[in-house]
C-alpha cells in the first residue's frame, strides 16, 4: 500500500474519472493556471463506442479553448439533419446545418467519441494536467478547506476542489445521494463501419439521419471524412419488460426492426453484435455540490441520448465551472484564496435547471420517437408541419451556454400531440 503523496504535491484541483467530461474539465481548469490532477480507474486513457453528435453550443466552446480546427478535420459537417418515419421512410422534418451554423455561429459536427476524447487527452497533455491510470476512487469526504478521495489501494488524496466525472455508476453519486439509475429498457446497437459496406444502402452519406419508429429508431452519418459510417439501432427490449436479467440480445435486435424500411432493414446486419448499451438515466437531481465535492457530466445528469447532449452538457459543466473560478479568482485579493465556495454555488446555480431540462426533455423526445399508431400519425403531422428554418425548437439548447440562470433562454412550448388531427394538410397541423 502506497501511502505517501504522490510526487507531484497536493494538486488545487483534483478530477476523478478520465471521460470526455472529466478530462475537458480538467483542461477547462488548467487555463485557468490551475493544477490539475485526474484519476482514472482504467489502465489507459480511451473511449469505447462510435460516433458523437456535438450541437453549436459545444463547437462554441472547442473554439474557444483552440480545439475547433482538430476536430473539425477529425468530424465531419453534416449537411442535414433528416427526421425520418422508419415504417415507411417519409421525410417527418429537417434542420438545414448550413443555416443552423450560420444561425448560432458554430458548426453542428459529428466525430468519432475517441478522435473527441483524443483531442482532450493531447490539449491536457499540453496544458501539463496529471494524467494517471488505474486509480480506483472508492470513497468521497470533505476536509476543512477542501476534499479528499479514497483510492482502492488505501491511498488518499487530497486538493481543495474535487470533482466526481465517474459517469453514469458513480461512486460519488452513490456516497452523496444514494439514488439509483432509472431503466428505460431500451437497448442500443451500435456500428462504425467503413463506408464501403453502407454504399448500396441508399443512404445519405452528407446527412444525419434520424429513423423514427414504434418502439426503435435508427441513425445513421458519416464519419472520419467520410471514411466511415456511423449506425446506431435502439430498440425497447421485451425481455427487459418481462423483468428479464438477460435482456438487449441480438435475437432482440432483428425482431424489434422487422418491417422498418428498406434503409434501416439493409443497415441491422452491420450493427456490431459483441457488445450493446442498455440505455439508463437517472431522474435529475438538485444539489450537485457538497461542500468542496462537486457532481460534473453523467455523475450528475446522465441523460437519455435523444437529445444527443449528454457528452455536449459535460463539456459544458466544465467550461461553466473554470469561468466561475476565473471570476473568483480575479476577484481575490492578493495572496488569498479564491472563493471556491462561490464559484461552486454559481456552477450549481446555472447548470442544475438546464441539465434537469434536457434530460426531461430527452424522456420526452424518446417518448414521440417511439410511437405507435395514431399518435404516430399525429407526431408525424406535427413534425411535418414545422418549418425548416424555424429554430424555436433549438434556441434553447443550442445557443450560447448559460453562465448565469437569467442567461438561461426560456423553453419551447410543447405541442399537444391530440391537436393534429392526422389527415388535415399538414401546414394546418401544428
Ligand atoms: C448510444 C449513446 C449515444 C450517445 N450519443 C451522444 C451524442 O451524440 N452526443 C452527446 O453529447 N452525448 C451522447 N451520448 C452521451 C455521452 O456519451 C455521455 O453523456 C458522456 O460520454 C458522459 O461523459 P462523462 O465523462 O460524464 O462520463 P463517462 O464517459 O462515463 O466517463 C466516466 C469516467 O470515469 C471513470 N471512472 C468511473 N468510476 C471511477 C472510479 N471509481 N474511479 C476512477 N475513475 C472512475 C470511467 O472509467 C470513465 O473513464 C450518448 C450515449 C449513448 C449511450
Amino acid at each position: 500500500m502506497n501511502n505517501g503523496p504522490t510526487p507531484a504535491g497536493r494538486p488545487d484541483v483534483i478530477v476523478v474519472g478520465g471521460g470526455i467530461g472529466g478530462l475537458s474539465t480538467a483542461f477547462a481548469l488548467s487555463r485557468q493556471g490551475l493544477k490539475v490532477r485526474v484519476l482514472e480507474q482504467a489502465p489507459e486513457y480511451g473511449e469505447v463506442g462510435a460516433g458523437l453528435q456535438i450541437a453549436p453550443n459545444c463547437t462554441r466552446i472547442l473554439d474557444e479553448y483552440g480545439l475547433l480546427d482538430e476536430a473539425k478535420s477529425l468530424g465531419v459537417l453534416p449537411e442535414n439533419m433528416v427526421m425520418r418515419d422508419a415504417l415507411d421512410s417519409r421525410e417527418l422534418t429537417r434542420l438545414d446545418l448550413r443555416d443552423l451554423e450560420r444561425r448560432y455561429g458554430f458548426p453542428y459536427m459529428v466525430i468519432h467519441r475517441s478522435d473527441l476524447h483524443a483531442i482532450f487527452l493531447r490539449a491536457c497533455r499540453r496544458a501539463g494536467v496529471e494524467l494517471l491510470n488505474d486509480q480506483v476512487v472508492v470513497g468521497y469526504e470533505n476536509t476543512d478547506g477542501g476534499a479528499q478521495v479514497t483510492l482502492a489501494d488505501g491511498r488518499v488524496e487530497s486538493a481543495p476542489l474535487v470533482v466526481a466525472a465517474d459517469g453514469l455508476k458513480s461512486v460519488a453519486r452513490r456516497d452523496l445521494i444514494g439514488d439509483d439509475v432509472v431503466s428505460s429498457s431500451y437497448v442500443a446497437y451500435r456500428a462504425a463501419v467503413p463506408f464501403e459496406q453502407v454504399k448500396d444502402n441508399n443512404v445519405a452519406e452528407k446527412d444525419v439521419t434520424v429513423f423514427v419508429g414504434p418502439r426503435r429508431h435508427f441513425v445513421q452519418y458519416g464519419l472520419r471524412g467520410g471514411e466511415m459510417f456511423n449506425q446506431v439501432a435502439v430498440f425497447e427490449s421485451p425481455k427487459a419488460l418481462a423483468g428479464e436479467e438477460d435482456w438487449g440480445t441480438p435475437d432482440e435486435l432483428d425482431a424489434a426492426f422487422e418491417g422498418s424500411c428498406e434503409t434501416v432493414t439493409k443497415g441491422i446486419p452491420l450493427m456490431w453484435r459483441d457488445r450493446w448499451w442498455r440505455m439508463f438515466d437517472r431522474d435529475p437531481i438538485e444539489t450537485w455540490v457538497h461542500g468542496r465535492i462537486a457532481l460534473l457530466g453523467d455523475a450528475a445528469h446522465p441523460p437519455l441520448q435523444y437529445m444527443a447532449q449528454g457528452a455536449v452538457m459535460a463539456i459544458e459543466d466544465g467550461w461553466v465551472l473554470a469561468k466561475h473560478y476565473a471570476r473568483v479568482a480575479a476577484a481575490a485579493p492578493q495572496g488569498a484564496e479564491p472563493d471556491w465556495d462561490g464559484a461552486l454555488a454559481a456552477y450549481e446555480a446555472v447548470r442544475v435547471e438546464h441539465c434537469d431540462r434536457i434530460q426531461t426533455t430527452a424522456r420526452a423526445w424518446g417518448k414521440l420517437w417511439h410511437l405507435d399508431g395514431e399518435e404516430r400519425l399525429q407526431r408525424n403531422a406535427i413534425l411535418g408541419a414545422r418549418d425548416t428554418y424555424d429554430y424555436g425548437f433549438t434556441d434553447w439548447v443550442y445557443g450560447p451556454t448559460a453562465l448565469t440562470p437569467d442567461e438561461e433562454p426560456a423553453m419551447f412550448e410543447p405541442i399537444p400531440l391530440d391537436s393534429a388531427v392526422v389527415g388535415e394538410p399538414l401546414s394546418d397541423a401544428a
